[in-house]
């Protein structure tokens, strides 16, 4: 199973890819956390990525295919994987396809600006496993601390209100076109991301044949 899944910053990729993990028992691939995870180890790539990331701009193309060509070429990926946060240019979608990556299913998620810009700016991750918690939506039981695993719970570098609203403008102008890439070809299905996180994870369920 392989899986595409679209969105703008904050629509509940993360949370819906990490389901859909666990479930399909396949890698869930964020290309924003493995972008982070560079950047904080002071790799090559961090350092070429880090000026983008910090101002809410794309990472340039190559950098990104280069990644994911070498992550899905990991052994883990055999059975399938899921893609959250790549492709999200046009050049990105085509790319893939150029290099014969093909997928099964693509989702998009779908939620207005307003809630975004709520969304991000309540937005805390775990610094141990990474797990998302909001502090009004889904705050973590133990205050500051991860419910899962102890660790402390921190807001991303570029969740801060003038990033949000530079990533919110690249999406519109970069991203979001690939929603009619995609629904051109006839293999997009569009979730309404807007409402509680249990409806999210209910229609999430429904797309892809869960009882
Ligand atoms: P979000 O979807 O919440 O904005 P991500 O973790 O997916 O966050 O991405 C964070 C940042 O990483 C992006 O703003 C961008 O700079 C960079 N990035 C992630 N994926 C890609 C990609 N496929 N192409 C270009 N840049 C990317």
């Amino acid at each position: 199973m392989k899986i595409i899944l679209l969105g703008p910053p904050a629509a509940g990729k993360g949370t819906q890819s990490a389901y859909l993990s666990k479930y399909y028992d396949i890698p869930a691939i964020s290309t924003g956390s493995i972008i982070r995870n560079n950047i904080s180890e002071g790799t090559e790539l961090g350092t070429k990525a880090k000026v983008y990331i910090d101002e809410g701009k794309l990472v340039p193309d190559e950098l990104v295919m280069d990644l994911v060509a070498k992550r899905i070429a990991q052994p883990d990926c055999k059975n399938g994987y899921i893609l959250d946060g790549f492709p999200r240019t046009v050049a990105q979608a085509e790319a893939m396809e150029k290099l014969g990556i093909n997928v099964d299913k693509i989702v998009e998620l779908v939620l207005p600006d307003e809630e975004i810009v709520d969304r991000i700016s309540g937005r805390r991750n775990c610094s141990e496993c990474g797990a998302i918690y909001h502090t009004k939506d889904h705050p973590s039981k133990a205050g500051d601390r991860c419910d899962k695993c102890g660790g402390k719970l921190v807001q991303r570098a570029d969740d801060t209100e003038e990033t949000i609203k530079k990533r919110l403008e690249v999406y519109h102008e970069k991203t979001q076109p690939l929603g009619n890439y995609y629904a051109a070809k006839g293999n997009l299905v569009q979730i309404d991301s807007s409402g509680l996180l249990e409806d999210t994870s209910a229609a999430v369920r429904k797309a892809f044949g869960v009882e």
